[in-house]
């Protein structure tokens, strides 16, 4: 499969700092900022920005991981009875008990109530991700101003979701592959596009 590089290492920590820029400019003050960054890498990016904030200007805003997995609408989940013998379908909505024992304990204590949020992620697709991160929120707290930023916005959106900062545009097919890694998963930094 054929492979371009879209942001090196150096692109993407200056795409980075440009959105550090832009949260600064856009919020005015840190009073009530708070990030969310979506696992795995939206929170590596959610940290970094955290952390370049504070060397631009100072602010030292808190960060939160959010994992939606069990959130998605899309994704029903298989289980087994008790002899593993057979599987049944279940929607997100059935897993109502199961997803709330995976509540993050500063979403249970309500830590982005009244807040300012920016909810970070690496790349932006159907939007679906990015629904189910609201849902999440606003089942728990209330939080003043919800915005989103994200590494790449790739396109094809399936819900009216957008995003308020965007580290690059990428037109892609539907069927090709955007590579995001982050040096403290990857042990490297850069985004690459996948093509057929
Ligand atoms: P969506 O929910 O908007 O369809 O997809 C966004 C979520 O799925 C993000 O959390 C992102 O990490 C992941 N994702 C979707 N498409 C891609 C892609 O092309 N590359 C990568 N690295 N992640 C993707
Ligand atoms: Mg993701």
């Amino acid at each position: 499969m054929a492979h371009i590089q879209l942001l090196n290492a150096d692109s993407m920590r200056r795409a980075l700092s440009r959105i550090a820029h832009e949260i600064v400019e856009r919020s005015g003050s840190p009073d009530g900022l708070a990030l969310v960054g979506i696992r795995t890498r939206g929170w590596h990016l959610a940290e970094r920005l955290a952390h370049r904030i504070t060397q631009i200007e100072g602010w030292q805003l808190p960060s939160y991981a959010l994992d939606v997995s069990a959130f998605r609408d899309d994704r029903g989940h298989i289980v087994r009875g008790k002899n593993g013998e057979k599987a049944s379908w279940f929607t997100a909505e059935d897993l109502f008990t199961q997803r709330y024992k995976e509540v993050p304990e500063w979403l249970e204590q309500r830590a982005v109530e009244g807040r300012r949020v920016i909810l970070i992620d690496d790349v932006l697709f159907t939007g679906r991700t990015v629904r189910a991160a609201l849902d999440a929120l606003s089942r728990y707290s209330r939080p003043a101003v919800i915005q989103l930023a994200v590494l790449v916005d790739r396109g094809h959106r399936e819900l009216p979701i957008r995003p308020d900062y965007v580290g690059k545009n990428v037109p892609t097919a539907r069927d090709e592959r955007i590579s995001v890694k982050v040096l403290e998963v990857d042990s490297e930094d850069g985004v690459w596009l996948y093509k057929h």
